[in-house]
């Protein structure tokens, strides 16, 4: 039987992650989990319950409802990935929005609502074969990884990136206020207390500021093949 690894995908925030670690899993015929989305379903259902505003947190209100928020990835075989469920309905669209994106870091940041996600992440990637993207999956969730990358790119870059995706999606939004979401979001994921965005010691760091997708898809299957033989 050919041996499966773990591959952790951590970095900063839109820096192509899920990109890559798509691809990376529809060749090697692997999970691919978005631990990212799992957050954001979880700030949408704080948003939706009036839990959480930029000027507020209601923390007792929100955990008495975490065993409540059922999170699941269900593959749609048109797009070719699976998109996230909140209680069993589609929420992929809606999570990507910038409103989800200023208060996500907020949510992200509380130790009960990961202690949920990273015990559901950890279930996922059991048996090995899976790719996970995120913030803490090569320290936290899969600390034994065979393969760990740690994504990094200009915040600009990644600030241009993120405009594109979401004005060709048909959103309104402002190039300023995507890169000050990005620049907020990298300051609070790395500093917060449990569980900061860091890299991990032996993860491989990779900027891909000026690297195109394939050139980047082929460096990291080189990765790959090279654990794997
Ligand atoms: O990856 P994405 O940008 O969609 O993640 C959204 C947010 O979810 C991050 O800014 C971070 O606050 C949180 N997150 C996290 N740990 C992960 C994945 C995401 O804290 N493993």
């Amino acid at each position: 039987m050919v041996q499966k690894i773990t591959i952790a995908i951590d970095g900063f925030s839109s820096t192509g992650k899920s990109t890559i670690a798509k691809e990376l899993a529809k060749k090697l015929g692997y999970i691919y989990v978005d631990t990212g989305a799992m957050y954001r379903a979880v700030t949408l259902y704080a948003m939706n319950h009036h839990f959480v505003s930029s000027s507020t947190l209601n923390l007792d209100e929100l955990e008495k409802h975490l065993p409540s928020i059922r999170l699941s990835f269900v593959f749609n075989a048109n797009l070719g990935f699976a998109e996230m469920y909140l209680n069993g309905v589609n929420v992929e669209n809606e999570i990507r929005s910038l409103e989800v994106s200023q208060l996500v870091s907020k949510v992200s940041a509380i130790s009960s609502v990961r202690k949920k996600l990273v015990h559901e992440q950890q279930d996922m990637g059991k048996h090995k074969g899976i790719v996970m993207d995120g913030r803490d999956i090569g320290t936290v969730v899969f600390p034994d990884a065979e393969l760990k990358l740690f994504m990094t790119a200009s915040a600009e870059k990644r600030a241009q990136r993120r405009y594109k995706e979401l004005i060709e999606k048909g959103d309104s939004v402002e190039y300023e206020a995507i890169l000050h979401n990005v620049v907020e979001r990298d300051h609070l994921d790395s500093t917060r207390e449990d569980s900061p965005l860091s890299k991990a010691d032996d993860a491989i760091e990779i900027d891909n500021s000026d690297m195109g997708l394939q050139e980047q898809f082929d460096l990291i299957y080189a990765l790959v093949t090279s654990k794997l033989s």
